[in-house]
């Protein structure tokens, strides 16, 4: 078992990538805080891990809220004693997320509050709980749209992602020699609610594949694999990097027809 006797919250677990992330490490030993703002998935996600023979507890949060996020980090130490994996995967995409003109300020605002601010949060009450167990793993869920530009926009997103990339550097390089290690994974496009309720035609589906040298989306266990890696003691020299899981997309210029 590659997280036996370690502790794991994880972020977003009521669906997708955090949902998969959160079965899989209980399958491989961990010990399972499944935060998420809707309480009935996050619920389930634990029924099942309990089921069968895992440790989980399922935590309602808004992770964009600190006091909300204090809770989670507390709840994981009152219960299992300790935090050894943070997994701060929680995300929004909004539909009327454009261009620099179409985009209200309030979708930036509640794009910034979750993508990007919801990670400053997990950190900043996530850490000091690391230190206390000696050290750990941070991955930061971001995307491949912070590394190349998309056509169809969706600025604050992007820009939320942007964000989660740089502080994950900083991150990794403040607390290197602390025994933390903080990684940023970068997701291609998915087969999971949040890209599919935004791409919501085949056509429009087709057209982001175009893109994807594998010409297929990704699934959220993919994902879960590649959080697994990070989580897991395999990667202890790893820290600091942009993991991306991506079907080849960000590496492609013309794709196969
Ligand atoms: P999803 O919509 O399937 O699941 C996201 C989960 O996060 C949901 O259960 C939702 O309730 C929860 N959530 C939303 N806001 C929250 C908040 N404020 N506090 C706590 N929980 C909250 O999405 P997914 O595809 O699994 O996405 C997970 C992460 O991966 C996100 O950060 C997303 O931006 C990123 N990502 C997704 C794709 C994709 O194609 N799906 C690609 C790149 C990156």
């Amino acid at each position: 078992m590659r997280l036996k006797d370690k502790v794991a919250l994880v972020t977003g677990a009521g669906n997708g990538i955090g949902r998969e992330t959160a079965l899989l490490f209980a399958q491989e030993g961990a010990a399972v805080v499944a935060v998420d703002l809707d309480e009935a998935a996050v619920g389930e996600v634990v029924a099942g891990i309990v089921a069968s023979s895992g440790k989980a507890i399922a935590v309602a949060a808004d992770v964009s809220s600190a006091a909300a996020c204090e809770r989670m980090v507390a709840a994981a130490e009152g219960e299992f004693g300790r935090l050894d994996v943070l997994f701060n995967n929680a995300g929004i995409m909004m539909s009327a997320d454009g261009d620099a003109v179409s985009t209200e300020e309030d979708v930036w605002d509640k794009t910034m509050a979750v993508n990007a601010k919801g990670v400053y949060l997990g950190c900043k009450y996530g850490i000091p709980a690391m230190l206390r167990s000696g050290g750990g793993s941070i991955i930061n869920t971001a995307s491949f749209v912070a590394i190349v530009g998309a056509a169809t926009p969706q600025l604050a997103y992007t820009a939320s992602k942007g964000a989660v990339l740089a502080l994950t550097r900083e991150l990794a390089v403040v607390h290197a020699r602390e025994g933390i290690r903080v990684n940023a994974l970068c997701p291609g496009p998915l087969r999971t609610e949040l890209l599919m309720s935004f791409l919501d035609t085949e056509e429009k589906r087709q057209r982001r594949l175009v893109h994807v040298p594998m010409g297929r989306f990704g699934e959220a266990r993919e994902m879960a694999e590649a959080a697994l890696y990070l989580a897991s003691d395999e990667s202890s020299y790893v820290t600091g990097t942009e993991f991306l899981v991506d079907g080849g997309l960000t590496a492609a210029y013309v794709t196969p027809e």
